[in-house]
């Protein structure tokens, strides 16, 4: 009796996590815990989607391989069951830091291979049958202030520069933005065709069956308590591995040794009630588009499989002592300006009830760029640091950690962020500072330049935490 209350109460609490996790449609009981002892070739710790990912690879490229992944609560709890989902090709990380480590045309290899990736994402889904509303229409991406449309041409200018082709990244005249969705307010919009809607949550827990299917053993709710080289320890007991990997991403923050890893920044969302088809025509969003603006803390939303609007954005510092806590998840004045957006920006949902509201931590790097990393000799590796970027680059972070592992030569072992290493971040309180800083002081930017349609120059004031993205 006692552990079915316990697992309602589990139950309960994942749903929560997330509108994707909450209306899963199959129950959300965790899979077995760890055991005991065990052996296997590759144990992964975490179940998002670095960690399956990486799992799905190993075992398409050689089936008899012994793959075990550890997670500590169930498959999809994290950031990978409830982001925004926006599979969006375009690097995760900043291209200038990529550039001085390797090449140019390194970076442009990155940029092409992203574009695969959210290809890559929807064969998948097809072939192992998920269910999870994969649809690729595109992303829009609206100015609605003069800074916004300033730093829009400024963002397709440099990509024209760096080689980027109007085929991939153009400005979009007014009728043709209309014919994609209505945005009020837009003073501008640009479109990739790069972009893919998912249903974040259903393809995590699909990829974690897939992966079962093909041999893979996945035990819940096992926390790995420490990383020592080819061991892991978990309290039932120690997995041996000829390589471990950690795909931990915000969460590695609370292992020993790497608090400072990352800067844990929350971003957060909120979800409409499904709308009715009149509000949809009023909108006219095309099925699948993203959409998003160029405040300095953006928002960016999608059409749901089933016709609410998801909108998300920056915004919460996590508390002093507790950068990883559920209790960061929920902030009222961020679901406020996210509902203020929602109204001013479609005024067809103004009056939508909100059904959920949610978030999760983005791991920040120190140089805001993400690393994949194998080391043969110690037999360890990990991949993360997507600052919020990660639906598409957990794919090739998967496909990059399998070839590295199995010793393959591919393009993917080349690509910039291989073997990339930040330097951590300013002990506390200095970190927890610039957290604060950062959302706060971009914050008052957006509002300023709302308010008077001038730069707000007060973000040169992070600049020292934030590198130019150019
Ligand atoms: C609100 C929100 C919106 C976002 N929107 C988008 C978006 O639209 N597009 C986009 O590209 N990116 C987005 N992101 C970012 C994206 O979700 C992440 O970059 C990505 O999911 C990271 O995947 P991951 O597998 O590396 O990490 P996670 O999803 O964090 O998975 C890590 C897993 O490891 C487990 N774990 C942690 N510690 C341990 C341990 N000690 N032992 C065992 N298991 C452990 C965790 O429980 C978790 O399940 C968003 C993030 C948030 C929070």
């Amino acid at each position: 009796m006692l552990c079915g209350v316990t697992r309602d109460l589990d139950e309960a609490r994942y749903r929560a996590r997330s509108l994707w996790l909450d209306l899963l449609p199959e129950p959300l009981t965790a899979r077995p815990s760890l055991p005991g002892d065990l052996d296997c070739d590759v144990a992964i710790v975490g179940a998002g989607f670095t960690g399956l990912w990486t799992a799905y690879y190993l075992k398409r490229h050689q089936p008899d391989l012994r793959v075990v992944v550890l997670e500590a609560e169930v498959a999809g709890f994290g950031p990978s069951g409830r982001n925004g989902g926006w599979v969006s090709g375009g690097i995760a990380g900043i291209a200038r830091v990529y550039e001085r480590r390797t090449s140019r045309d390194a970076v442009q290899r990155a940029v092409a291979e992203s574009y695969s990736a959210v290809d890559e994402i929807g064969a998948v889904a097809g072939r192992e049958e998920i269910d999870c509303g994969y649809e690729k229409a595109g992303l829009v991406s609206v100015a609605t202030s003069v800074p916004q449309r300033q730093r829009l041409e400024a963002m397709v200018s440099a990509a024209r520069h760096a080689g980027v082709p109007e085929d991939d990244l153009r400005l979009l005249g007014d009728a043709e933005a209309d014919k994609l969705v209505r945005v009020t307010g837009r003073l501008a919009a640009s479109y990739s065709p790069h972009a893919a809607r998912v249903d974040p949550a259903r393809l995590a827990r699909g990829l974690a069956h897939a992966c079962e299917l093909m041999g893979v053993t996945i035990f819940e709710r096992t926390r790995v308590r420490e990383i020592a080289p080819r061991l892991l320890r978990c309290e039932a007991g120690s997995v041996r591995a000829g390589t471990v990997i950690r795909a931990t991403e915000s969460y590695s923050t609370l292992l020993p040794g790497e608090a400072r890893t990352y800067l844990p920044l929350y971003s957060l969302m909120i979800a409409t009630e499904p709308l009715p088809d009149e509000a949809w025509d009023e909108i006219g969003w095309r099925d699948g588009l993203l959409v998003g603006d160029r405040h300095h803390l953006f928002f960016y939303a999608q059409r749901t499989g089933d016709s609410r609007i998801a909108i998300g954005g920056r915004g919460a510092p996590y508390k002093l002592g507790r950068p990883i806590d559920e209790r960061n998840e929920r902030n009222a004045s961020v679901a406020a300006r996210l509902q203020a957006a929602l109204r001013a920006h479609f005024p067809a949902a103004a009056d939508a009830r909100i059904t959920h509201h949610w978030g999760g931590p983005l791991a920040v790097p120190r140089d805001w760029s993400m690393s994949v990393t194998f080391d043969r000799a110690s037999g360890f590796g990990f991949a993360g640091g997507y600052v919020g970027h990660g639906v598409a680059a957990t794919n090739i972070s998967g496909r990059t950690l399998a070839d590295l592992v199995l010793g393959r030569d591919t393009d993917l072992v080349t690509l910039p962020w291989v073997g990339h290493r930040s330097r951590k971040w300013e002990p506390e309180p200095l970190r927890y500072a610039a957290s604060s800083a950062i959302v706060r002081t971009l914050a008052s930017a957006d509002r300023k330049e709302d308010r008077s349609g001038r730069r707000a120059l007060r973000t040169m004031l992070v600049k020292p935490f934030m590198p130019d993205p150019h």
